[in-house]
């Protein structure tokens, strides 16, 4: 019985609404729900469960990304970096509600929650997802890249119960759908603070440039781009063409590009823009299962049998440096002309 009492999605809060993942995960959950409703004859509802302070603006977005139903949780303490409380009060929830399936987006606040959750529930998690599907007994199927994504492993937890997966971030598409806006349940559970964990300070750092999961073109850097001088030129040509620039592990640990949110990858995030540009990227699978998906990739790089190349549609055997160069200037002078 597997979906039965629900299927949850937490639903991550932003700045400015909700995590994109959330409304990924809504509307695979609408799929895997259909998909239930066909193997045992009863469609469970989708929840999107959101954790917070008080009740949340714009959830009409959460209906139409595939809630059937939103249950809003709030207490003052549950502000966002408590991740003990937010793990405390689902865990309690899941026990009085009992969902069949439990879905996380894998951020770094749900990879926090979601094993916390788990654990205290008593069931296994999947983490890091790469695909979800129902099979013919009903049971959830979590696929995870292993052996460094040359492989998907398909996890099942046919024991216990909620089935529990987080999913990466880009892994699904969000896709909005005509139902009409509900009413949130709104539910305030008593929470002790038990003074375990004092939140000192709170030092956001700002993310400058466009998110990569959200460009249309994404230029990537790996390591045959040679040195932070090169990488500027990726900056620049991303700039001309409005894109995002994303990188590779080594370029990363040169300190070429800051911050794991530009690495693309199993370890970073997963892009599908309209063009994606490589320079100096050999093509490991580690990099690959977080691109593929792209529609127009472009690869340049000096050795001809380059990996990268197998998941081109254009192969430029050349220096990445001139080909940024060229690139910069041909854009420049377009813009003059
Ligand atoms: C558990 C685990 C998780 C990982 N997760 C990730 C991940 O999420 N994302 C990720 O990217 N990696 C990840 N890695 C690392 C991954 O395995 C590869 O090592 C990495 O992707 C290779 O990066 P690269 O292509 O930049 O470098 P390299 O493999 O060193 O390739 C450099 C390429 O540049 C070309 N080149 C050299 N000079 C030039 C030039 N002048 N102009 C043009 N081309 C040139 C070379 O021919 C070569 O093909 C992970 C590894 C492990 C073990």
């Amino acid at each position: 019985m597997d979906g039965k009492n629900g299927l949850w999605v937490i639903v991550e809060r932003s700045a400015n609404g909700f995590r994109k993942v959330a409304l990924e995960l809504l509307s695979r959950g609408r799929d895997l729900a259909g998909r239930l409703g066909e193997v045992s004859g009863s469609r469970p509802g989708v929840w999107a469960v959101v954790t917070g302070p008080g009740s949340a603006p714009g959830t009409e977005e959460l209906y139409r990304y595939g809630a059937d139903e939103v249950l809003m949780v709030c207490h003052p303490l549950l502000e966002e970096h408590r991740t003990d409380l937010h793990a405390a009060v689902l865990a309690d929830l899941i026990r009085e509600r009992s969902p069949g399936i439990v879905l996380f987006g894998a951020t770094a606040w749900g990879s926090e929650v979601a094993p916390t959750v788990a654990a205290r529930v008593k069931t296994g998690l999947a983490a890091h997802c790469a695909d979800l599907r129902i099979d013919g007994r009903g049971l959830l199927v979590q696929c995870v890249p292993a052996f460094g994504g040359k492989v998907l492993g398909e996890i099942l937890c046919p024991d216990r119960r909620p089935q529990m997966a987080s999913v990466r971030p880009g892994v699904f598409q969000a896709v909005p759908g005509d139902a009409p806006a509900g009413e949130p349940l709104v539910v305030r559970p008593e929470l002790d603070d038990d003074d375990r964990i004092k939140v000192l300070e709170v030092q956001r750092r700002e993310i400058t440039g466009k998110p990569l999961e959200e460009a249309e073109v994404v230029i990537a850097g790996g390591w045959g781009v040679g040195s932070r001088e090169n990488w500027q030129l990726l900056e620049e040509l991303a700039g001309l063409l409005g894109a995002a620039v994303g990188c590779t592990r080594p370029a990363l640990d040169e300190g070429w590009t800051e911050g794991e949110h530009t690495m693309i990858g199993t370890s970073g995030k997963t892009v599908r823009p309209k063009v994606y540009l490589g320079f100096g990227i050999s093509g490991a699978t580690h990099h690959v299962v977080g691109m593929k998906d792209s529609g127009l990739v472009i690869s340049v790089n000096t050795n001809p049998n380059a990996e990268i190349f197998q998941f081109s549609d254009f192969k430029v055997v050349a220096d990445a440096r001139a080909v940024a160069e060229a690139l910069i200037a041909e854009l420049k002078a377009g813009k003059t002309s």
